[in-house]
């Protein structure tokens, strides 16, 4: 197979573990003969340094020729970065926000897995973890609240302010599609969160859910209200598969579940369109305070790269692949500071690595 594959190293770590991805993935593709294309842009502040806008209309057009984009992540120290001191509009944040309304990305899929030699990391109970829990939470991310009409005005003398939350037929039915194809990737279990006692929104997201559930004979659809599902997580996290939700309830509920996981520097995720393209990228940002040491985690970047091979490339056994080299790789004691133990009995057990040595074992691994 031939890829054509964007990178968009970014700031901070960025570049640091984009540059582990690529090393991974040019394992795979010698492996399974596929050939990679890569180009890179500019976004973030390495574009405002350059361009004095966080992303250009020409990087934009060669994203979207792409098959994906591989994104590092963008950003600096918002008190002392030079980038902040500028209109909001041309702060690094904005290139994403462009990024991804350019592209449409309405679904983002962020994976929540707990290793079990990270256990220690998990801030939940023992007995609630010791069987591990893998999910994923599908999130509509161009819609909803943070998209509707808002405004700030006064009305009878008090000082209102007025946010809309709408969804479309159309909106719901494709993010519930994604939710469904990827479940039918797993474990075949949909958990649709809503406020369905409350709100009309819910009521048609829930309607729309079970008609495009009708199409999925093989997954099991279960509706579950939002409070409920804050609770459930931290109870009983093992229950969920794939999580399917709206956007801002996906904004919190995807923080809770990487929260669990222990450690930002291993969650990947993805933002995808109606077409097989995406952009994949760590659930976490640039890391200001541990750039240029080459001590960040590379892990949610390579695993990003696993992401993309899965959905935007259907390469199941290869993203399978990257994912157990990474599990032989932490089961084989190798860390990063980030998820280095705090238990003094694991010292000696584990052997602390940099970002390139972690990027190394892992493709070693495949
Ligand atoms: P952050 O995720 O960058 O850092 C939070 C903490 O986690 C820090 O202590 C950092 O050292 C650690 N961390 C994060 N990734 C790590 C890794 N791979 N390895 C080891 N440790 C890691 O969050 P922040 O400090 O709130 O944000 C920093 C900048 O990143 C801000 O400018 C923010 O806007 C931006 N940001 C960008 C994205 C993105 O590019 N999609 C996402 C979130 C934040």
């Amino acid at each position: 197979m031939n890829f054509n594959i964007v990178c968009i190293p970014g700031d901070g770590i960025g570049p640091e573990i984009v540059a582990e991805a690529k090393k991974v993935l040019n394992k795979i593709a010698e492996k399974y003969g596929h050939n990679i294309a890569y180009k890179d842009i500019l976004m973030g502040g390495a574009s405002i340094d350059v361009y004095g806008e966080p992303l250009t209309d020409e990087a934009i057009k060669v994203a979207k020729a792409a098959d994906a984009v591989l994104l590092g992540s963008i950003g600096g120290n918002a008190s002392t970065s030079p980038w902040y001191r500028i209109a909001p509009e041309l702060r690094p944040e904005a290139g994403l926000l462009k990024l991804r309304k350019t592209l449409n990305l309405f679904a983002n899929l962020r994976p929540a897995y707990l290793y079990e030699e990270l256990q220690e990391a998990c801030p939940l109970r023992e007995n609630v973890v010791s069987d591990g829990f893998d999910m994923i939470i599908v999130r509509e991310l161009t819609g909803g609240l943070y998209f509707g009409e808002r405004s700030t005005r006064e009305i009878n003398g008090i000082l209102t302010a007025l946010d809309t939350l709408s969804y479309t037929e159309k909106e719901i039915r494709r993010i519930a599609v994604k939710g469904f194809e990827t479940a039918m990737k797993r474990r075949k279990k949909v958990t649709s969160v809503d406020k369905v006692n409350v709100l009309d929104s819910s009521r048609l997201w829930r309607k729309v859910v079970e008609d495009v559930a009708r199409d999925y004979p093989e997954v099991s659809l279960e509706h579950m209200i939002v409070d409920n599902c804050a609770m459930q997580l931290v109870k009983n996290p093992k229950q969920f598969d794939v999580i399917l939700t709206e956007n801002m309830f996906g904004d919190i509920l995807s923080d809770e579940a990487s929260m669990i996981t222990g450690s930002i520097g291993m969650l990947p995720s993805a933002s995808l369109n109606d077409t097989k393209f995406g952009v994949y990228e760590p659930s976490g940002g640039s890391a200001p305070d541990i750039a240029g040491k080459g001590i960040a985690n590379p892990i949610a970047a390579i695993l990003s790269a696993a992401m993309m091979l899965r959905y935007s490339f259907d390469l199941e056994n290869e993203a399978g692949e990257i994912e157990t080299a990474v599990k032989q790789v932490l089961s084989e004691g190798y860390r990063t500071v980030d998820i280095f133990p705090q238990d003094k009995s694991q010292y000696g057990v584990v052997k602390q690595v940099d970002t390139e040595t972690m990027g190394s074992l892992i493709a070693e691994h495949i």
